[in-house]
């Protein structure tokens, strides 16, 4: 009897000590601030090629000290930044989130729509009229409106890119703010979709004007340049200079480019990537960002890495630069966040939005097959073929984003399944086409993995997409003849670092299989919060310390 009672208080006394210690242990364990960083157009391969370049505080840290995923992929198409941008912070695809392109042709209003474009709302901090802009297209939640709705407000929750999509669709609709830069003064500016003036602090970092102190140093290389040997030589046929230099080659230099106006310039140079980084630096401290018991969240584009890698391509010296110096911003912020939020306060993730494909004249001059294809041009030989096929070429309204759009009120007359399948047989009779399919496979058909009509389908909105979607063969692109784009499904477009960092991460990497719209819901379980409502993707358990 008297063993009974002593079995009992023991049980009960450890049973409650240890119910105590997770109690104790629970709000504590949870990181304070939550860090999502985008790399604009940072393909898998730029850890590996600039490794042994960079130092020991950016990527490297990331990796050597946190979890790396080196198989993860976007498992939808086009891949390209709004639909990025939204995928990563929804756990989902352009299928539900509705964020089909950065510009699609909207059926409503018979016009192509900007995703981030919002007449009813107003630019905040800019003269600059008719430019309003706000996350109404984005159909579902991201992880800073979960955040919102789980603190019941008490959260904070703040986007910064240079491009809109990019600071709009990380931070969505309930956050705080977002803010981005704008072209014509030179300031990072935001939406009353969000606030009715920009915050104090944010005058004060505009009215530094560091856009003109950046461009007035120039651009030369980070190291002496004949150690670029990760890329081609400087001067080639590949590249275009953006500051209209008859050669793409450095030293760089910006001086018609000091007037307010003329600031956009900024964004082709490493100095966009800078300038973003102190203003997340700014916003991390004036917003006393990850201070209290609410988790806050900070999402950081940086924009530079595309602009840039469109006018030069991924072989070039100045994506190389770009990157050795993007390593030293983020060896900076994350000193920074170590120093204001604490060590071990915060998690913090790194993806990018896209990869990018080689220049296909460079593959051509290597004797890999690769090619230029103009979806204008498609757009002619389409009427044609419509008015020789069915007698009738306002059949097609036009072709946007490897989609063909067709009249809904034309295709009453003729059978819709009939023509989509005769119009996708015609497609793939052309050169740069590899497949092409209708709405209805799209729409009907159940695909895994990384079959192409997966990707195709879990870039289809059911509203906003078109008749057909077609994929061009690798290497081909609807691009200028210098420099290079990103929107396919293969490979090169689809592959990109996930690296997780910080509190609640376990250390090491993978080469499994992931799909971008994991990180959500890792993120999300991570900070005890609801996955985004449109969530279509699992976290990844080893991701997470146990
Ligand atoms: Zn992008
Ligand atoms: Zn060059
Ligand atoms: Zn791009």
């Amino acid at each position: 009897m008297r063993l009974k009672k002593l079995y009992f208080f023991l049980f009960i006394s450890f049973g409650s000590y240890s119910f105590a210690q997770q109690v104790k242990k629970a709000p504590n364990s949870k990181p304070k601030l939550v860090v999502g960083i985008v790399v604009d157009q940072m393909r898998n391969d730029y850890i590996y090629r600039y490794w042994d370049r960079y130092g020991d505080g950016g990527f490297k840290k990331l990796v050597n000290k946190g979890f790396y995923l080196r198989n993860a992929h976007y498992n939808y198409v086009p891949t390209i930044t709004g639909p990025g941008h939204a995928s990563i912070f929804t756990g989902t695809t352009p299928r539900v989130h509705g964020i089909i392109a950065n510009d699609w042709y909207d059926k409503a209003s018979d016009k192509e729509l900007y995703c981030v474009k919002d007449e009813k709302v107003k630019p905040v901090g800019t003269d600059v009229k008719s430019r309003g802009r706000s996350p109404v297209n984005l159909l579902s939640t991201t992880i800073g409106d979960e955040l919102k709705l789980c603190s019941n407000g008490k959260s904070k929750v703040f986007g910064i890119a240079l491009k809109d999509r990019s600071a709009i669709f990380p931070a969505g609709h309930a956050a705080d703010a977002a803010f981005w830069y704008d072209d014509s003064t030179g300031y990072f500016i935001s939406s009353s979709w969000y606030v009715k003036e920009l915050p104090t602090w944010l005058n004060e970092f505009n009215a530094k004007q560091l856009p003109k102190t950046y461009l007035q140093k120039g651009w030369n290389t980070l190291k002496p340049i004949e150690t670029y040997t990760n890329s081609i030589a400087d001067n080639n046929t590949y590249e275009k200079a953006a500051n209209k230099k008859a050669t793409p080659t450095f030293p760089y230099e910006y001086s018609n480019y000091l007037i307010p106006g003329k600031y956009g310039m900024v964004k082709e140079t490493p100095y966009g990537n800078t300038i973003t980084k102190d203003m997340a630096i700014a916003c991390l401290k004036n917003e006393k960002l990850g201070k209290d018991e609410f988790t806050d969240l900070l999402t950081i584009s940086f924009s530079s890495t595309d602009i840039i890698g469109h006018e030069y391509g991924p072989r070039s010296v100045e994506i190389e630069d770009v990157y050795l110096r993007l390593d030293l911003e983020l060896e900076e912020f994350i000193k920074t966040l170590d120093a204001e939020v604490g060590v071990n306060n915060y998690v913090l993730f790194l993806t990018a939005d896209h990869g990018v494909a080689e220049v296909p004249n460079y593959l051509k001059d290597n004797k890999i097959p690769a090619d230029y294809f103009e979806e204008k041009k498609l757009e002619k030989q389409l009427r044609e073929y419509f008015l020789k096929t069915f007698n009738d070429e306002k059949i097609l309204i036009g072709c946007f984003n490897q989609q063909v759009f067709l009249n809904e009120s034309n295709l009453d007359k003729i059978n819709r399944q009939y023509v989509e399948q005769k119009l996708c047989d015609y497609l793939v009779t052309i050169d740069a086409i590899a497949e092409a399919y209708p709405s209805s496979v799209l729409k009907n058909g159940s695909f895994e993995g990384r079959d192409v009509k997966a990707l195709m389908q879990n870039g289809y909105n059911h509203q906003r997409s078109g008749n057909v979607a077609y994929e061009l063969k690798p290497g081909w692109m609807d691009h200028k003849k210098t420099g290079t784009t990103h929107g396919a499904s293969y490979s090169y477009d689809t592959h990109v670092p996930v690296i997780f960092y910080g509190n609640g991460i376990e250390k090491g990497s993978s080469l499994n299989y992931y799909k971008i719209t994991q990180i959500a819901p890792t993120i999300s379980d991570l900070i005890k919060i609801n996955y985004p409502n449109g969530c279509t993707d699992d976290p990844i358990e080893k991701v997470l310390s146990k």
